[in-house]
């Protein structure tokens, strides 16, 4: 049985746009569709939907900037469209927290599979509220590397040692290793770790960073689990 999926797309090319909501819609989806960015956010904001479809030129906020916005307060899955000649965009983009992308012209059918496989990830990550097995299952230990977090008991190992850390280091550590690969802003991490007290402060982020590196990095210059993003911030490798 298909799933039905709320999608939010946000496309300025009407015709395109047209026969993403006619496909999907034929899959058992539900469709909102926004011709620019503002648009969008205010259908997302309304609709709470479970994907967003982002093309990346839009008339008013681009892309980029929709998902760094997005970022910040949401784990909404986001499949990028993009046009042939935009290879580092597209880059751009996966770093800024897409979890996809299709470069166009792509197939509808293409477009429909990537999407539960998208969910697909999201469930078993936890993330969102609505996708299947959503936070039910939420990991209680995450894994990675070396790395044992314990997200419960608020320790972590590394190896058979056991690693020492402030409070703001083991939610920095344990937020971007939910989620390895994603880059996450300094003001994200800022926001989310220490608070709003902290606001206009987001290069103290850097000092945590840099401390929780000197725990759990064989070599701080050289890091392995934690990596700068130049101008965007912070992420954790997949392990
Ligand atoms: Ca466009």
């Amino acid at each position: 049985m298909p799933h039905t999926y709320k999608v939010v797309v946000i496309e300025d090319e009407e015709k395109i746009a047209r026969m993403i909501k006619d496909y999907l819609e034929k899959e058992g989806m539900t469709i909102f569709l926004a011709g620019d960015g503002t648009r969008g956010m205010e259908l997302i904001k309304r609709y709470s939907p479970d994907l967003l479809i982002l093309d990346l030129m839009l008339p008013d906020l681009d892309g980029l900037e929709i998902c760094r916005r997005l970022r910040r307060e949401e784990n909404i899955p986001i499949i990028m469209l993009t046009a042939r000649s935009q290879e580092t965009d597209r880059v751009v983009g996966l770093e800024m927290g897409a979890d996809d992308y299709m470069v166009k012209p792509f197939s509808l059918a293409e477009l429909a599979a990537r999407i539960r496989a998208v969910m697909r990830r999201a469930g078993e990550q936890g993330i969102g509220s609505k996708g299947e097995g959503s936070n039910k299952d939420e990991a209680k230990i995450l894994s990675r590397g070396e790395l044992q977090i314990d997200v419960e008991n608020r320790s972590v190992k590394k190896g058979d040692r056991e690693v020492e850390l402030t409070p703001t280091e083991f939610k920095i550590l344990s937020l971007m290793a939910r989620y390895p690969g994603r880059v996450f802003s300094r003001l994200q991490l800022l926001e989310s770790c220490l608070g709003e007290a902290y606001s206009g402060y987001e290069r103290s982020i850097d000092t945590h960073i840099s401390n929780l590196r000197k725990k759990i990095e064989e070599d701080v210059a050289n890091p392995s689990y934690i990596v700068t993003v130049f101008g965007f911030g912070y992420k954790f490798m997949n392990k």
